[in-house]
């Protein structure tokens, strides 16, 4: 099974603190944006001909490229070890990467020869068009992200003939996760209404704080009202959705009162990030602001003690049981996912790889690759532990032996055995899992695994 991460790199306005892929528009969307996107699914197959690897660049992403920030790791697919302990707000762009490298006789995706489960995707003739294409085999697409961007500000005809691009030209699993990312100012019940009945069964809606003064703070368009309007018209229509937190804006005193009035809406996921000030954007002025490693921890233990009904899953991320997000699992595990849209990253068959990060130059050549990057086997294999490090679960044995035909002791035994005996991670006769002080710690966890 893999993901899909569909790109929106538009917004109303830019908040200064955001470093996504996306730009302002005043107006809807450029159609030209939507007609490229299902150019990109159509043609899918061919990129997985060997478009990824022999575009401009096969070689290795520049490091900001290849170690996507952990807002990346969130929604649109890049899902990338984090270089730094704050996990940052928006799952957003092109969250994830990679891409595949052998073509015919169907994407024989690393996986499959790797001996596991077969046929992820197969290459067959479309009945409908008589094209040969991609299919989803026995696994399936098992979640679709849009992300952006705002990817609200499409219309739901828009979405829709992307959905139907996909299922068409690729195929969704029965039950397939299908998220929409959506800022509370977007957010009517007849637009909610159309969401939902085109098939999209997930909303993660960007609350990031109900308090006007941080609000303002972040250059938000949408106040606290706003946001608590949202979040009722979603959980009237959805069972499935998401409130997305940020941290460590000023004023500080703010964040008790947000976590009380998220815990009272109780969502069934919450997503809860640090915010950072990131080089070349507004907010790199304020850096001065942001506050140090004590105060971000009593920050974050703050949100685990407002949340402690929730299963804290993931270092930011909490979700009632059955609600966990399955489209984010497969970053945090390191599986396969393909990514269309500006700037998109997808990992297929041991290959990361990017769409041009320029909406221009994806007009003008949508699917075309950036930069690509061939992981070797033991690359793998260390970002497949980090990622599940992410996770208060960890690594399970049985999973990593079924996945690399090996035991992880076998590959990463000294290494765990350190890390274990500094207290930051722990282990039992089926996983390797990160302690309660290793959980908030994972780069450091990281950069001992890679040392
Ligand atoms: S709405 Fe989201 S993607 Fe758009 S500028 Fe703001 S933070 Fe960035």
């Amino acid at each position: 099974m893999i993901a899909i991460y569909v790109h929106i790199p538009f917004c109303r306005t830019r908040c200064p603190y955001c470093d996504f892929v996306s730009e302002a528009v005043s107006g809807d969307p450029p159609r030209n944006y939507v007609d490229a996107i299902i150019r990109e699914i159509n043609e899918f197959s061919v990129i997985a001909r060997g478009r990824i690897t022999n575009t401009q660049s096969d070689q290795a992403p520049s490091a900001s490229h290849s170690r996507p920030s952990s807002r990346h790791s969130r929604a649109n697919g890049n899902p990338y070890p984090c270089s730094s302990r704050r996990f940052r707000s928006h799952a957003r762009c092109g969250r994830p990467p990679d891409r595949p490298g052998a073509p015919t006789e169907g994407l024989q995706f690393s996986r499959q020869r790797r001996g596991a489960e077969p046929g992820t995707l197969k290459r067959e003739q479309h009945t409908w068009c008589g094209n040969e294409g991609i299919v989803a085999g026995a696994g399936g697409v098992r979640s679709v992200f849009f992300g952006g961007g705002t990817p609200s500000l499409l219309a739901p005809s828009a979405l829709q003939r992307i959905l139907d691009a996909i299922r068409n030209h690729i195929g969704l699993r029965p039950g397939a996760e299908i998220t929409l990312e959506a800022n509370p100012d977007d957010v009517t019940p007849g637009l909610a209404d159309a969401w939902r009945d085109m098939g999209i069964n997930r909303v993660s809606l960007g609350v990031q704080h109900f308090d006007d003064r941080v609000l303002r703070y972040l250059g938000r368009r949408h106040d606290g009202d706003t946001a608590r309007r949202a979040c009722a018209i979603i959980a009237e229509r959805f069972v499935n959705w998401n409130l997305d937190l940020i941290f460590g804006v000023p004023p500080l005193e703010a964040w008790d009162e947000t976590l009380a009035a998220c815990a009272a809406i109780a969502p069934p996921h919450i997503a809860a990030y640090g915010l950072t000030y990131e080089p070349g954007t507004p907010f790199e002025r304020r850096a001065g602001d942001a506050v140090g490693e004590e105060t971000w921890l009593d920050l974050y233990q703050r949100a685990e003690a407002a949340f402690a009904g929730y299963d804290h899953y993931e270092i930011s991320n909490y979700a009632r049981p059955g609600f966990q997000c399955a489209h984010n699992l497969v970053y945090w595990r390191n599986e396969e996912y393909v990514g269309f849209g500006t700037g998109a990253y997808s990992f297929l068959d041991g290959v990361r790889a990017r769409n041009h990060p320029e909406t221009a130059q994806y007009l003008a050549r949508p699917g075309e690759k950036a930069e690509s990057l061939r992981l070797s086997e033991r690359e793998i294999r260390i970002e497949t532990l980090i990622q599940h490090f992410r996770l208060r679960a960890g690594v399970s044995k049985t999973y990593y032996r079924s996945r690399f035909g090996c035991d992880v002791r076998g590959d990463f035994g000294p290494q765990c055995d350190a890390l274990i005996r500094r207290g930051l991670l722990e282990e039992d006769a089926e996983s390797i899992r990160p302690t309660a002080m290793g959980f908030p710690l994972n780069n450091e966890i990281g950069l001992a695994l890679v040392e």
